[in-house]
């Protein structure tokens, strides 16, 4: 199938660079795109399982996040990295719904594929699935339900689903855990304009290995993975007054070579006593202005060290910039660069300041802040694999809490909204008629993946299971069902309480039609690198089938 290039190209193109041109270069990319949501799929939901990822250098990471998979495989052909894009995406966009817009673009391509079989020209079905994605949108909207952020009890719904499927702990540990999570986002999210606005970085996540998963705790503040530069500095401060510098505590070093020429020992000792006289004044400058703790973003000489202990003030030196950042938010200071003209009114306030040994390492706890800007989650758990594990699913429920508020509305999971997209779009493909309802239908049976791998990977027989939705769906009381598999059976599920944020769902099936129909737009590909695109391994499987399905 790949071809050298020969003939007039020869002049075009470097030597040794191969070219795959019109339908085979679209299989090719279609059936790469699927292998690569038929790796992940397993992963989807509750009951989906984990892979372990072993890197060149022997390290390994056990998860079940479709982003962290992706990116971990290291895959190399074109198709498959857009495949990892889109998880990246959706991960950056909305911290949730990976494995799910993976998964729909995969099939997305192979019911393209199946198309392309029928001679529909990529035109028609691109302009298909355009259509079938603006109306994926509208019902989504038409079936969502309005959550804010006093709805605390549904906010936790969306948490613990986000969470359900991250093989940690028990339903205690991830209850706790998605009541920290609602706790933080809304100690955060702030209202502009009528709407939500949350940035996920004000809420800091920092872990450690050790304890257990129920220690994980939200901290009204910032923890700051260093330790009190001096030993004679206080190590539980009540009623911090806290200075944040971004500037260094120490005499600067001329940026020239600089020469003093010393002739007498009083010369000497005049020129260090000036030192050491330069090294007092910043510590009366920060003593004066009333601060008790000092969070510097540069470097604090031994002796300032000294001065300041002696004074009873605390430091923590080489402090990175999103944390002063974020101390910022939490305590109300203010950044200063010099410490000319530090006031009092720069200070930030936290209620305490404790240096505590976690796991044989010092940590600095920042927290009872007064409505702090900026909070902490701090995970633990038995090994570094656990509180990995945690911590992506911690990441993923803020991500569906975020988004939720953010949008303010939420749908039923678990396959029950894929149900209503696709049965909706199997009756707007009849009103658009033509070679486009081909695309539409397609659009609306790639959807059904969900349900049907949710299924799958629950153990259940896909097949009865997609029958049952399906006539369930014709009733009009039966939108809410979907897979529940917990119990391995159809069931209403806003009854058992699986809500996912519109958002998350918005976001994964339209990146998904993007990256449909990117990859449907190639129909050459010209590949410099020698050894030229490759197929997948084993080969293409017959004819557009593609394996599986
Ligand atoms: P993603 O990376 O797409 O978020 P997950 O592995 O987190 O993938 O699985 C999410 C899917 O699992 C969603 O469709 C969600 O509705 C579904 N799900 C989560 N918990 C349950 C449950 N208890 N019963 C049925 N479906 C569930
Ligand atoms: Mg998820």
């Amino acid at each position: 199938m790949a071809r050298q290039v020969s003939g007039d190209q020869t002049y075009a193109l470097p030597e040794g660079s191969q070219r795959i041109i019109g339908r085979d270069a679209m299989r090719i990319n279609i059936a790469i795109g699927y292998a690569v949501a038929n790796i992940i799929k397993t992963t989807l939901g509750p009951k989906g399982m984990d892979k372990m990822l072993v890197s060149d250098l022997g390290d390994i990471v056990i998860t079940n996040d479709g982003a962290t998979i992706l990116e971990e495989m290291n895959v190399d052909h074109p198709a498959a990295k857009l495949m990892v894009e889109i998880a990246k995406t959706q991960d950056k966009e909305v911290g949730d719904g990976t494995t799910t817009s993976v998964v729909i673009a995969g099939n997305l391509l192979k019911k393209a594929g199946d198309l392309l079989d029928q001679n529909i020209h990529p035109t028609t079905i691109i302009k298909g699935y355009e259509l079938a994605a603006k109306k994926v949108e509208d019902t989504l909207h038409a079936n969502s339900e309005a959550v804010t952020s006093t709805d605390t009890e549904t906010l936790r719904k969306i948490a613990m689903v986000a969470m359900s499927s991250k093989g940690i702990g028990t339903v205690t540990d991830k209850g706790k855990i998605a009541d920290i999570i609602v706790g933080a986002v809304k100690q955060v999210a702030e209202k502009k304009n009528g709407k939500f606005v949350i940035d996920n970085d004000l809420i800091k996540i920092e872990k450690k290995a050790g304890g257990e998963i129920s220690d994980t705790e939200l901290i009204q503040g910032v923890l700051i993975d260093k330790e009190i530069v001096h030993s004679g500095m206080p190590k539980n401060v009540k009623d911090g007054k806290i200075l944040l510098l971004d500037a260094a505590l120490e005499i600067e070093k001329t940026e020239t070579d600089a020469k003093i020429e010393i002739t007498s020992p009083d010369q000497m000792d005049a020129f260090l006593k000036q030192e050491e006289k330069m090294m007092r004044d910043m510590v009366d400058k920060i003593a004066s202005s009333g601060a008790n703790f000092v969070f510097c973003q540069k470097g604090i000489d031994d002796l300032v060290q000294h001065y300041l202990s002696k004074k009873g003030v605390s430091a923590v030196r080489r402090v990175k910039k999103s944390d002063m950042e974020k101390l910022a938010r939490a305590t109300g200071a203010k950044i200063a660069s010099t410490l000319e003209d530090v006031k009092a009114a720069d200070l930030g306030n936290a209620g305490t300041i404790d240096e505590k040994k976690i796991s044989g390492e010092s940590m600095v706890f920042v927290q009872n802040c007064k409505d702090p800007k900026s909070v902490t989650i701090f995970v633990r758990g038995g090994t570094d694999h656990v509180v990995s594990e945690v911590e992506r699913a911690v990441v993923d429920a803020r991500g569906a809490v975020v988004s939720a508020l953010e949008l303010g509305k939420y749908v039923i999971g678990g396959g029950a909204i894929e149900m209503i997209l696709s049965k909706s779009l199997l009756e707007y493909a009849t009103e658009i008629g033509g070679r486009e309802q081909l695309a539409i239908q397609a659009f609306a049976e790639a959807l059904e993946s969900i349900p049907r791998t949710l299924a799958e990977n629950a153990g259940m027989d896909a097949i009865d299971t997609l029958v049952t939705l399906k006539s369930r769906h014709k009733k009009d009381d039966g939108k809410f069902f979907g897979v529940d598999v917990m119990n391995g059976k159809v069931a209403n599920l806003k009854e058992i309480g699986i809500l996912e944020p519109e958002k998350v769902k918005k976001q994964a099936i339209s990146s998904a039609t993007e990256t449909a129909r990117l990859v449907l737009r190639i129909d050459d590909i010209i590949s410099s690198r020698g050894k030229g695109p490759s197929m997948p391994p084993g080969g293409m499987p017959g004819g557009m089938g593609m394996g599986e399905d």
